[in-house]
């Protein structure tokens, strides 16, 4: 933490501008000993912000002419004294600013290390810093939102104040166990239920979102099966908007999963395109069969798409029967039908009447699609919502250490043993936003961050 660092921000390569990052106590003298600002009146007032144009040396040699950002401590990202240099986007330059920095007594930054120090500087807390992550690899407009708004601490205001309940009756608890007298120990008991339960509504009201919240980060796995030739590649390149996956007239041909990422309704589906269930005699062919009873087992939603105009079979019954909850019925080619009239009842699953060709049934797609995902109080908006792993298995085991010291008042368990229930909920809840944190998962967590970040 003693060390000054630097980084390259860009991603090494040709491009317009590069920018290297420098955060720490010495970065100041480093960039006094090569920087040349124009403006030198302006330089010289030490704002804590300010953007400087000038010319970068080293060793008496002009490298390039340079902006450099100034963010003094504690207004910037690390919480440290931060310089920005942007420079002209060729590797050679980039590089020769870099070492110059180095041999100025600078050390190369780690993966995520800025963040890192924004974090033990308390700029801010994991919540935000994993948010950041999301937010870089988001890859539907929904999922970026939601990542925002985990950065802007939307959802640390959440959990902290579940913390703080959790404290307030950790403190209340420590002070019953202190001062045990038997006639108010009835009502403390009353008091404490009361308390208990009031943090339980608000784990359960986050962990009813947090499905929400992972579906909008990580996307819906979603199986598309039917038998050869009802127009899946079809349904798949529409959704793709452009053609990927062979279409084809000969029942069959598909023969690899696909494995395609196209959004719906905000919602990142994870498309595996299968060969198609029937009959074949095929090895190759038998073989994609199987690997699609197998996707279907791990699907989380499965597009199954049969032909308006034909019968149900066998197999299409089997899926309708066994994955019901998870599947939407799409009832293509209706614009083959004499009558608009669909007569099956697809077993109570969701159908939708569709054209792939006459692009019918896309809108009400995607309004189902939605439907599944966002349930209950998760607003479409972008709703403070947990969404990371990580964050969602630690409020599972606060929520679950409350249940017991819930159950532990209920059958009149002693106070200290209410004790050891309410100290592993505030050590779970705490894991969350990093106030309770070993260092391995800290190094875990920053060590998925890109260098320069
Ligand atoms: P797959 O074997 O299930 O992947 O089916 P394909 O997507 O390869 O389509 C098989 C045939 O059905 C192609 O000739 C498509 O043009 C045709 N097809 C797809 N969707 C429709 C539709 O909505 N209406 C009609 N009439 N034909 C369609
Ligand atoms: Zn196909």
């Amino acid at each position: 933490m003693d060390d000054t660092i630097v980084a390259m921000a860009t991603a090494m390569g040709e491009t317009s501008i590069h920018i290297l990052r420098l955060s720490g106590s010495i970065s100041g003298n480093i960039i006094e000993k090569c920087f040349e600002p124009r403006n030198m009146k302006r330089w010289s007032l030490k704002e804590n912000f300010s953007l400087n144009l000038g010319i970068f040396r080293d060793e008496e040699k002009v490298l390039d002419e340079v902006l450099v950002g100034r963010m003094l401590s504690p207004s910037s990202y690390t919480g440290e004294d931060v310089y920005e240099i942007n420079c002209h986007g060729g590797t050679y330059v980039a590089q020769r600013i870099l070492q110059a920095c180095i041999r100025h007594g600078a050390k190369l930054a780690e993966p995520g290390e800025f963040s890192k120090r924004a974090f033990l500087n308390g700029k801010m807390d994991l919540v935000q810093a994993e948010a950041v992550i999301d937010l870089i690899s988001s890859r539907t407009e929904t999922a970026a939102n939601l990542a925002l708004n985990q950065l802007s601490g939307g959802l640390s205001r959440r959990i902290l104040n579940l913390r703080e309940k959790i404290l307030e009756i950790f403190a209340f608890i420590e002070a019953g166990i202190d001062f045990p007298e038997d006639d108010v120990e009835t009502l403390d008991r009353e008091n404490l239920r009361a308390r208990v339960n009031e943090a339980l509504v608000d784990s359960n009201h986050l962990l009813a979102g947090s499905r929400t919240g992972k579906i909008i980060r990580d996307g819906l796995l979603t199986v598309i099966v039917g038998r050869p030739n009802v127009g899946k590649s079809s349904l798949l390149n529409a959704l793709l908007r452009e053609e990927r996956a062979i279409v084809t007239d000969i029942p069959g041909t598909t023969r690899d999963e696909i494995r395609e990422s196209v959004s719906v309704g905000g919602i990142l589906l994870k498309l595996v395109d299968t060969a198609g269930i029937c009959e074949s005699n095929d090895l190759v062919e038998r073989l994609g069969i199987e690997r699609t009873w197998n996707a279907l087992l791990k699907a989380e939603l499965i597009l199954l798409v049969v032909q308006a105009n034909l019968p149900l079979t066998k197999d299409e019954l089997y899926i309708l029967n066994v994955y019901a909850e998870k599947v939407i019925v799409v009832v293509n080619k209706i614009d083959l039908l004499e009558n608009e009239i669909i007569v099956s009842d697809y077993n109570n699953a969701h159908w939708i009447p569709f054209s792939v060709l006459q692009h019918k049934g896309f809108e009400e797609l995607e309004v189902q699609i939605q439907s599944r995902v966002y349930q209950g109080d998760a607003v479409l908006t972008s709703d403070s919502l947990l969404s990371n792993v990580r964050q969602i298995s630690a409020l599972e085991r606060c929520d679950s250490a409350l249940k017991q010291a819930s159950e532990s008042i209920e059958s009149g368990m002693p106070w200290d043993i209410l004790s050891i229930d309410l100290r592993e909920a505030l050590h779970h809840v705490s894991e969350i936003t990093g106030h309770d944190v070993q260092e391995s998962l800290l190094e875990d967590i920053f060590s998925r961050f890109c260098i320069g970040k």
